[in-house]
C-alpha cells in the first residue's frame, strides 16, 4: 500500500522479460524509486494510479484491476493475507473523499505482459509530444476543466485504454433481442426463477452427478456446476454443464478466473457454445490460500471477473476476439457474476456491481444470505444507480445441514456471514439440525418473494441436491 498510509506493505516490484535499452532501464529505476515508496507502485507497466486513487492495485494478490473481490474481512483486510489491509478497500475509501468514485468505473484491461517490469514515464513524454507539448501544458495550466480533461485524455486514457481493450464507463446493452436460453426467457418475462448447483463429482464416475440432475431438473429452472469451488479440483463446470445439457437440462457454466487465462477463456467459451452451453457465470474464484495443500500461486491472476465479462461480452456483441479478429458466427451467451453484498459497505459495494453490469453482467446470484433485511441497503443503492431494471438478481440461499456446515460456512468462506441468532437456532437444534436448517432456507426465500429487485433464487445445496424438490414445494415456488 501506498506509503503515505500506516501499515503498508510493499510487494517486491516485476521486473521485464528482456534486457531492455540502458535509457530504459535507467527510467524504470528512477520511476520504481520514486512511485514505489509513494504509491506502492509494482512497476506492472500498464499504470492505471489515477483511476486507482494512487494506490497501486497490483498489491492485490489476486492482482484484482476493477475492485475488490467478495473476500475482504470483517475488519476490511484482506483474506488471503488477513494482516493487511485489502488494497481495494483502501482505494474506495480514498477515492469516496478525494471524489474520485466515478473514476472506479471505469473497465479497465489485463496487463500486457509485454511491458510488465517496463517504465511508463516514457510513454506518458511520448504521447504529450503526439498530443503538443505546448498544448498540453496549457491545458493543465488554464482553469478550462473540460479542455483539461480532453487534453489529459488524450495523453493517460490513450496509454491506459489501448486499442485491443477499449475500456469505458458505460453500459452496453446487449445487441440480441432474443433470449439464448430457457433461463433468460423466463427472467425476461418477470417469472419468479429457481435455481440451484450439484456438486461435481471428485472423479470421473458419473452416476452421482446424472442422479442428482435428474433429481432436480424437474424443479428448478437452471442448474449451476461449480468450477473446482474452494480452489478444490473436481469434474470440470465445462463437463458437467454438457453432460447436464445432453440430458435435457439448462446447464449455468461457472468459470474461475483462477483456473483460466485469456485465450483459453475465449476458446472454450467458442466450443462450449458449439454444444449449447448458453449460460455463463464469471467468477474471480476463491484464492488458492483456502484450498488445499500445496497450494499454488497466491499471487495474481491473468484476468479478473469483470474483464472476463468485457471480453466475452465484445465477443458476443462486437464479434471479436481479444486480438481483434472477427468471429464469423458471435457466441450466444446470457452473462452472469456473482456478488457478495454484504463484503463492504453497500455504497461500495454497488460501485463494483454496477461495473460488472458495463462490463456485460447480466445476471447476478448472490453469495449466501441468511439476514433478508440487511440486503435492503444494497438493494436501495442499485437503484440509486438505476442499475435494477438492468441486472436479474438471484439470491443464495442454503439449507443448513448442521452446525458443523454452518461454523464452516462463517469461519471459511468468503464473504458468508451467519449471524448469531442462525448460530444460536443450530445450536439449539441438536439432531434436529437439518430440520432447522430448511426452517431458515425457507423463511429467507419468503422474505425474498416480495422485494423489489430481487428476481428469483439460486439454491447452494452444499452436497444436499435431494432437499430441492421439498424447498421448492414448501416455499410455494
Ligand atoms: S484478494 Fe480480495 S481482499 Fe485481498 S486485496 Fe485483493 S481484492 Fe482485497
Amino acid at each position: 500500500m501506498s506509503g503515505l498510509k500506516p501499515a503498508r506493505r510493499w510487494q517486491p516490484a516485476f521486473f521485464p522479460f528482456k534486457k531492455e535499452k540502458p535509457l530504459r532501464r535507467l527510467t524504470a529505476k528512477i520511476e520504481l524509486a520514486v512511485k514505489g515508496p509513494l504509491f506502492g507502485c509494482r512497476m506492472c507497466g500498464n499504470c492505471l494510479l489515477q483511476e486507482t486513487a494512487f494506490i497501486c492495485p497490483m498489491e492485490c494478490p489476486k492482482g484484482m484491476r476493477n475492485g475488490p473481490c467478495g473476500g475482504i474481512t470483517p475488519e476490511k483486510n484482506c483474506y488471503v493475507d488477513t494482516t493487511r489491509k485489502c488494497v481495494w478497500y483502501a482505494i474506495y475509501k480514498r477515492s469516496l473523499k478525494t471524489g474520485r468514485v466515478e473514476m472506479l468505473l471505469e473497465i479497465l484491461p489485463p496487463l500486457d505482459w509485454n511491458r510488465v517490469g517496463t517504465e511508463t514515464w516514457g510513454e506518458v513524454i511520448r504521447q504529450v509530444r503526439k498530443t503538443g507539448t505546448g498544448k498540453f501544458l496549457g491545458a493543465v495550466v488554464s482553469g478550462n476543466k473540460q479542455n483539461k480533461s480532453v487534453v489529459w485524455d488524450s495523453v493517460f486514457k490513450t496509454i491506459r485504454q489501448p486499442d485491443w481493450w477499449k475500456g469505458d464507463s458505460e453500459y452496453h446493452p446487449p445487441s440480441f433481442a432474443e433470449p439464448v436460453s430457457e433461463f433468460e426467457r423466463k427472467l425476461r418475462n418477470g417469472d419468479f426463477v429457481v435455481a440451484t448447483e450439484v456438486t461435481p463429482p471428485i472423479s470421473s464416475d458419473i452416476t452421482r452427478l446424472t442422479k442428482d440432475i435428474e433429481l432436480v431438473a424437474p424443479f428448478v429452472t437452471a442448474i449451476n456446476f461449480t468450477d473446482s469451488s474452494s480452489a478444490r479440483p473436481k469434474m470440470s463446470s465445462m463437463s458437467c454443464s454438457i453432460i447436464a445439457k445432453n440430458m435435457g437440462a439448462e446447464p449455468v457454466l461457472q468459470i474461475a478466473a483462477r483456473d483460466t487465462s485469456r485465450s483459453g477463456l475465449q476458446s472454450d467459451i467458442v466450443g462450449l457454445n458449439a454444444n449449447g452451453i448458453y449460460n455463463v457465470l464469471c467468477i474471480t474464484g476463491d484464492s488458492p490460500k483456502i484450498g488445499p495443500a500445496p497450494v499454488a500461486s497466491m499471487n495474481l491472476l491473468d484476468l479478473d471477473s469483470v474483464q472476463m465479462l468485457w471480453i466475452l461480452r465484445r465477443m458476443r456483441d462486437e464479434g471479436i476476439y481479444l486480438d481483434g479478429r472477427n468471429i464469423k458466427k458471435p457466441p450466444k451467451l446470457f452473462l452472469g457474476a456473482a456478488t457478495s453484498p454484504f463484503a463492504s459497505e453497500p455504497e461500495l459495494q454497488a460501485i463494483k456491481d454496477h461495473k460488472k453490469i458495463n462490463a456485460g453482467a447480466q445476471f447476478f446470484q448472490t453469495n449466501l444470505i441468511f439476514e433478508p433485511d440487511r440486503l435492503d441497503p444494497w438493494l436501495e443503492q442499485l437503484d440509486k444507480r438505476n442499475l435494477l431494471e438492468k441486472i436479474f438478481i438471484l439470491i443464495g440461499v442454503a439449507p443448513l445441514k448442521s452446525l458443523k456446515v454452518a461454523e464452516y460456512l462463517n469461519e471459511y468462506v468468503p464473504g458468508v456471514i451467519i449471524p448469531e441468532n442462525v448460530m444460536q437456532r443450530m445450536r439449539k437444534a441438536g439432531e434436529g439440525a437439518p430440520e432447522e436448517g430448511v426452517k431458515i432456507a425457507l423463511e429467507v426465500i419468503d422474505k425474498m418473494k416480495s422485494k423489489k429487485g430481487v428476481n428469483g433464487i439460486h439454491i447452494m445445496t452444499l452436497g444436499w441436491e435431494s432437499i430441492v424438490q421439498r424447498i421448492v414445494a414448501e416455499s410455494g415456488l
